[in-house]
């Protein structure tokens, strides 16, 4: 079995690093917060006394951190005190450059590196069925498919370093619109005299359907286990996927890629947190909407 450094040990890290001990793998853990070092070493993690010792004695390190700047630098303070040609798997949701660059700092000690961002929440970390998207060579790939499947329901190779995170962006973004999409035909409906469940019959099985619409329904009742049925608790918080729509037009603005709905997506996403939701499950989104006003 392989020694796994894992850093970051937050709501995803935690869990995920918990599933890596259950399937027998050695886990060397390390996070700045002592309430998330000890929920690793209840989970079986032995704890590290930095990121730097955690990579030095391990074969593989997995970064799960807030975003790109949490990622680099950790990647400049462990990359030269890891083991010579250790795996690095960063699976944060981070933009797609400075992954490229974590892949160049790996690249730069002889180290093999993936991205492997991840979407399920905490419920897929917590069950170990984590979709994971990965970018990087092949080499580095085939190293990081075992690691990766007691965590994962799914794991796609999606092309070269930076891939992992372009999907999980893209697919991000999808998310955020449709999410808005459906939430705006119920709000119509509503006023329209439609009742919720005629609506979700019908698009659920026509051409409106989507996974908004007919896992995460954002209104209680047609899907019993949608946050909706449980006063918009997350789930996906709200603020995480403004993040996510954030590095989506971050990445559409420097590739000169138009996407007009994204960004409308982002400033709606915008002005739900700003208005004191940002904890709120993202499929609350519909709640602002039916309380706007429409202009013209
Ligand atoms: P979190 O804030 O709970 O965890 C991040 C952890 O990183 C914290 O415990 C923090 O103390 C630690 N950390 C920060 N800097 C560090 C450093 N220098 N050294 C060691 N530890 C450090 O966040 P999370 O919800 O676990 O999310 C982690 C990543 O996963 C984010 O990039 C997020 O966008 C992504 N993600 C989250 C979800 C979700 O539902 N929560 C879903 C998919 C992807």
């Amino acid at each position: 079995m392989t020694t796994v450094a894992f850093i970051g040990l937050g709501h995803m890290g935690n869990p995920m690093a918990a599933n890596l001990v259950k399937s027998g793998h050695t886990v060397l853990g390390f996070d700045l917060l002592p309430d998330n070092l000890e929920t690793a070493r209840a989970n079986g993690v032995t704890i590290a006394a930095s990121a730097a010792a955690a990579a030095a004695g391990a074969d593989v390190v997995i970064t799960m951190l807030p975003a790109g700047k949490h990622v680099l630098s950790v990647y400049e303070e462990i990359a030269g005190k890891a083991k010579p040609g250790a795996l690095f798997i960063d699976s944060s949701t981070i933009d797609v450059d400075s992954a490229r660059k974590a892949h160049d700092v790996a690249k730069a000690h002889g180290l093999l590196s993936v991205d492997a961002p991840v979407s399920g929440g905490i419920g897929g970390a917590a069950a170990g069925t984590l979709t994971f998207m990965v970018g990087g060579a092949a080499d580095a790939f085939a190293v990081a498919e075992p690691v990766l499947k007691p965590m994962a329901g799914r794991i796609v190779h999606c092309g070269e370093p930076g891939a992992g995170q372009a999907a999980k962006i893209c697919n991000n973004m999808i998310l955020g619109i449709s999410m808005i999409g459906v939430s705006e035909a119920f709000t119509l409906a509503e006023k329209l005299g439609l009742s919720h469940q005629a609506l979700f019959d019908v698009a659920s099985t026509s051409s409106g359907q989507c996974w908004s619409l007919t896992t995460y329904c954002p209104v209680p009742g047609p899907v019993p286990t949608s946050p909706a049925n449980n006063s918009y608790k997350p789930g996906f918080a709200a603020a995480l996927m403004l993040k996510d729509l954030k590095l989506s037009q971050e990445a559409a603005r420097s590739v000169g890629a138009a996407t007009p709905l994204g960004q409308h997506a982002e400033e709606i996403y915008a002005a739900f947190g700003a208005a004191g939701n940002e904890g709120s499950d993202f499929s609350g989104i519909i709640n602002y909407l039916r309380d706007a006003t429409r202009e013209g």
